[in-house]
């Protein structure tokens, strides 16, 4: 049987991992939790029953191997609690539903994640919560749109598809000043790249179905929060029991263990490529917060240890036939929705239709790229023989 580390604050971010939400002592030496599948909870004695005494009362409220993933992701998020989700959007909803009510005011990020937006301007307006979008970009300057009735303020960083870097500490030390609590929705970095509740994060919101699966292979979601929000957190997931599956729950524990070296490896790649990308003639513009040319790469640099393998580029101005040439053609990359997983993926996308704080209006065609664990010669050689049908079938840009 192993012990467990007494002192995990002092142990490094791949050992926490490693060991995390994990007792073999519990499980008959066993080095992991199995799946525990079920409903209904025994208990001993009718004292038992009605004074609710066991540690698990019933499946929706948890089981050994969500409260492992559930231990393991408040450990690693530095928060005092969390509570999972079926899939990264039912965390955000979670999240929003935990610090809103009606006759509320929502500040939403610009460039947040669309099906988040689709839930404010839907649900929440049915709700009677009002959301106002912000310039991502907007900094301590946030204070003008406060009103009395803001509640909460969401930021996402970097921007879904475009990349834009919050100010999140400034950001949060105006909400804390006007009694508002701040969200974030970190799937991007993960907490091992951004620390969310170290940088005046209330509830952070995590995609487990993205790096923390790492396989493409499963749905999930996570909501850490601080001392102020975990009890409220708490008390909205037992309310709407909107839980996680038993199998999905094991698989991300599993990829929690090797969730630092995969990330470390997308980072790699996706660096490489990324500063690839940018000397093509083919591409306008790369949207890496790493790269020193990023307009938000200063604050990326003062907030983040890192960054995962998912950016952007801003193409000259080619026809959407010369971008259907060029990506139906790809041996390597796949094109699909969602991204965390090994492989590389690349997807179209355009935000004008969308945003409604900020102008989208680039020079030319976008893609979004995910870069897996491959070889990135290989995945080169791809986009190579990509971009010569993308010139050949516009034979000049316009
Ligand atoms: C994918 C994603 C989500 C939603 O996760 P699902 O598990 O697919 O619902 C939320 N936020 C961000 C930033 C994402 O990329």
């Amino acid at each position: 049987m192993t012990k467990t580390p007494s002192d995990r604050s002092k142990l490094g971010a791949r050992t926490r991992l490693v060991h995390a939400g994990r007792d073999p002592n519990e499980q008959h030496g066993f080095v992991n939790t199995p799946i525990y599948r079920g409903s209904t909870v025994l208990y001993g004695t009718y004292d038992d029953l009605v004074n609710r005494r066991n540690r698990y009362t019933y499946g929706t409220k948890g089981t050994p191997t969500t409260e492992a993933l559930e231990l393991a992701w408040t450990e690693i998020s530095g928060a005092a609690g969390s509570v999972l989700a079926p899939s990264g959007l039912a965390a955000v909803t979670l999240a929003l539903t935990t610090c809103l009510k009606a006759g509320d005011h929502l500040l939403m990020t610009d460039s947040v994640y669309g099906p988040t937006r689709i839930f404010c301007d839907t649900v929440l307006q049915r709700f009677g919560v009002e959301t106002t979008y912000y310039d991502p970009t907007v900094g301590a300057d946030i204070e003008a749109l406060v009103r009395s009735n803001t509640t909460a303020i969401f930021t996402e960083a970097p921007g879904s598809q475009s990349f834009e870097v919050q100010d999140v500490p400034a950001i949060a030390n105006v909400a804390h000043r006007h009694g508002a609590a701040v969200l974030m929705d970190n799937t991007w970095a993960t907490p091992l790249f951004f620390s969310p509740h170290d940088h005046g994060v209330d509830l952070a919101i995590e995609a487990g179905t993205k790096y923390l699966s790492g396989g493409s292979d499963l749905l999930l979601g996570m909501v850490s929060a601080n001392g102020r929000w975990f009890k409220p957190l708490r008390r909205t997931f037992d309310a709407i029991a909107m839980c996680a599956g038993p199998e999905d729950v094991f698989l991300a524990l599993r990829g929690l263990r090797t969730m630092e070296l995969r990330l470390r490896e997308h980072e790699r790649n996706g660096l490489e490529m990324a500063r690839w990308l940018a000397t093509r003639s083919e591409v306008s513009r790369v949207l890496h917060p790493a790269l020193e040319n990023h307009p938000g790469h200063a604050i990326w640099q003062r907030d983040f240890k890192g960054s995962s393998g998912l950016f952007s580029v801003i193409l000259e101005p080619f026809s959407t036939k010369a971008v259907a040439a060029m990506l139906d053609g790809l041996e390597l990359f796949g094109m699909g929705y969602s991204w965390g997983g090994f492989e590389s993926l690349v997807v179209p996308f355009d935000c004008s239709s969308i945003r409604t704080a900020t102008c989208w209006n680039p020079e030319g065609p976008a893609l979004r790229f995910h870069i897996g664990l491959e070889d990135v010669e290989d995945l080169k050689r791809d986009l190579e023989a990509g971009f010569s049908r993308l010139r050949s079938a516009d034979s000049a840009p316009l």
